[in-house]
This record gives C-alpha cells, structure tokens and sequence, in this order.
C-alpha cells in the first residue's frame, strides 16, 4: 500500500535546510571541524532553582495525572503576576491566560481557533515559518508583510491593500524579533492596535525574547499599550527567558475570548502540561531576575566578539539590542544561498540563510549566537580569513 498524504503536508514548501544539512554531514564525516550557528536554542543551562523545583514536585505523585487543560491556576497565578511586575499589566489568571505546551505549540492551534478557509492570515515575512504553516493547516491564506530595512523591519500597515484588510482575521507579529534581531517601542504596537480595532483583527503578538535584551533596553509588551477587553494576545515561552527549550512551557495572555478559543481547540487536542513543569516554571517566574543580568552578559559579550569580526570584513549588520541572533547582509554578488554554502565550504560555518524565512529574508544571513565565547570566537577567525 502507499500511504497518501493529505494536501496540507503534501504541498508544505519544501525543506530549505536539507541542503544544508546534507552537506553538513558529509563534511562532519570527512572530520571538518563544524561550527554550527544555525540553531537559535540556548546553550547554557536552565537555572538550577528551576531544575531543583522540577526534582521536588515530580516526587509528589499528585503531579503524575492528568494536568488541567487550561493549566494549574497557580501556573497562570505566577504568570499574571510576572506580567504585573514586570510590565504593569493586569491580568486575571483564570480567564486571560492560558498555559501552553511551549509556544509554538499555542502559536501553531491558533488558526484552528479563529481561522475559517478562505480567511486571510497576515504574517511578517520574513518570519517564524509556524505562523504561515499553521494558517495553510487551518485552510487560511497567509498575506506576507515585508519586513524591509527602510522600515526598521516593521510592516508597512499603510501598503496592505483594503480588500485585504477586510479578509484578514489574524496578524501575527514578533519583536523582539526572530530571525532579523530588531526591536520596537509602543508607538508601532498603538498603531497596530489601532489598525486591527478598525478591521476586526485579532492580533497574535510572539514575545518569545521580551527578555533577551542588551544595553539596558527592557522590551515592552503589546498588552501595555492594548488594554482591557483589548484586541489581540501574547505568546510567552520559557525556552528563550530561562534556557529551557527542551522543557515545553509557555503561555498565551490577553483578550478573554481568545483566550478561551485557543483553549477550546487544546482541550480536544492536547491534555495539558506535565504539572511538575508548571512547577518548575513557577519558581522561575517567581525569581525571574535570578541569574538573568550574568545571563544576558555572557549574550552581550558574544554579541559584541561577533559583531566586532563582522566589522572587520565590512558586513553590513544591525547591532542587535535584544535576542541571540546576528542578521547581516551578505557580500555584494551572493544570494542567502551563495553565501551559506561559501561559508560552510571555506569555513566549516553553519549559518541560516534568510531566505528560509520568507522571500523577503533574501540576501540576508542569520546567525545564532548559542554557542561558547571560545567557539565563537574560533568562528570569527575562520571569517576573517574568508576571502569575499
Ligand atoms: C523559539 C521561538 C518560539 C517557540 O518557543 P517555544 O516556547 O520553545 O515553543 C516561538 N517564536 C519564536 C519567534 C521563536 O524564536
């Protein structure tokens, strides 16, 4: 027999790293030392107050059943509270928040929830390949916003055409940013409150890095400027905040009704999160400054190493002031592509090319910075004997 698959997987864009990955391997094999800066996934460990809550709460056999769909209260308690502290908002644990099995998991049902097919998705472009996939899923139409240079990489809200506008049911947008490292201030989030209030849009703000942040800049959040009964809601993950990716914790806050939407569709997928995590992810929301400022240290100094050696060879780039990664323009006479593969060829680099994250990304590389300052540094010297 041959197993059919349904359209949505069967017309997914096609793998752009296979490529890469291949070619990864075959060097690996020859024993090229591999410097790999593809994967944005923290390399120092999770706090070890967070390990010690999540040994202490899986003795307890009251955590070893089922969760509650929605999350522990406590859970939503410490996260409603983190976001009084640290944004000045006010939230109600019970029905403006709901944990999620990482964000992306949140991120990718949310379509299910709001999206009919045919309605329109807007998205940034380049972006998180999950918003664009997760509408497709939902039968949505993705409507690519450019994220240009000239506009700092935030979308132009003025070119979406009206009809657009109309059909739009959702707007996805990320700042700090992944994968172009730019930020933004409460005047752009205003504007697009305002934009969505006018056509009905809920917006679905990605906070993923709202505290991966440098230079002494604090990201703020779009429910600061959104409001009560506002117009969208924010993603949140633990992953990037306290080095815990391989942990699947986050959480969704903001307008009740989405909130109960996006619950509506977990609870008759997913059973919820393993209750010694919410554990684990309430001592770390409880402490949140615990070891954060040596944390976003050792980021800034790699930052600077890196962005100093970029310098060197005159690459283009935006000094990042928030998330691990670098986004710089490639030499003149390379595509994404070119210049990817020149870089593992000549220098055993592993790098992103921006093109893997929408058209849009073209002609840019991104670089994550989650590895040791050594490696690193190690990864410059190769880049400076590059001959472009
Ligand atoms: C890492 C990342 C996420 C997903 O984080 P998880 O909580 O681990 O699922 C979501 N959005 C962006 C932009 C990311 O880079």
């Amino acid at each position: 027999m041959t197993v059919k698959w349904a359209k949505r997987i069967e017309e997914l864009p096609p793998y752009l790293f296979a490529e890469i990955d291949t070619k990864k391997q075959e060097m690996k094999a020859k024993g090229v030392d591999i410097i790999d800066l593809g994967i944005g996934d923290p390399d120092i460990p999770t706090p070890q107050n967070i390990i010690d809550a999540l040994k202490k709460a899986a003795q307890d056999p009251s955590n070893h059943r089922y969760p509650s769909y929605e999350g522990m209260l406590s859970f939503r308690e410490a996260a409603a509270n983190w976001y009084k502290e640290r944004f000045g908002v006010k939230l109600d644990p019970k029905t403006e928040v709901v944990t999620l099995i990482g964000s992306k998991e949140g991120i990718a049902h949310t379509p299910l929830a709001f999206v009919d097919p045919g309605d329109v998705v807007l998205v940034p472009d380049p972006g998180y390949p999950v918003y664009s996939v997760a509408t497709s899923f939902a039968g949505g139409v993705s409507y690519q916003m450019p994220l240009l240079k000239e506009n700092d990489f935030l979308p132009d809200l003025d070119t979406i055409p009206e009809d657009i506008r109309k059909r739009a049911k959702l707007m996805f947008i990320n700042y700090p940013n992944n994968p172009t490292s730019a930020v933004t201030d409460k005047g752009f989030f205003k504007e697009v409150v305002d934009f969505a209030s006018k056509y009905n849009i809920l917006v679905c703000h990605d906070a993923a890095y709202t505290e991966v942040a440098f230079d002494g800049f604090s990201p703020p959040s779009f429910l600061e400027v959104d409001g009560t009964e506002g117009v969208g809601i924010e993603f949140h993950s633990l992953s990037k905040t306290f080095n815990m990716t391989g942990w699947r914790l986050g959480f969704a806050a903001g307008n009740k009704r989405a909130i109960s939407g996006l619950g509506k569709v977990k609870t008759n997928i997913d059973s919820g999160v393993f209750q010694a995590v919410q554990c684990a992810g309430i001592e770390g929301l409880k402490n949140y400054s615990l070891g954060m400022a040596d944390r976003m240290k050792i980021y800034e100094e790699r930052r600077n190493l890196f962005c100093k050696g970029l310098d060197e060879i005159g690459i283009k780039y935006n000094t990042p002031k928030a998330t691990f990664y670098v986004w710089f323009e490639v030499p003149e006479g390379y595509s994404s592509k070119d210049f990817t593969s020149k870089l593992l060829a000549e220098a055993g680099i592993v790098v992103t090319p921006g093109n893997g994250f929408g058209k849009y990304g073209e002609g840019y590389i991104r670089v994550s910075i989650t590895i040791g300052t050594e490696r690193l540094a190690e990864a410059v010297k190769r880049l400076k004997n590059l001959r472009v």
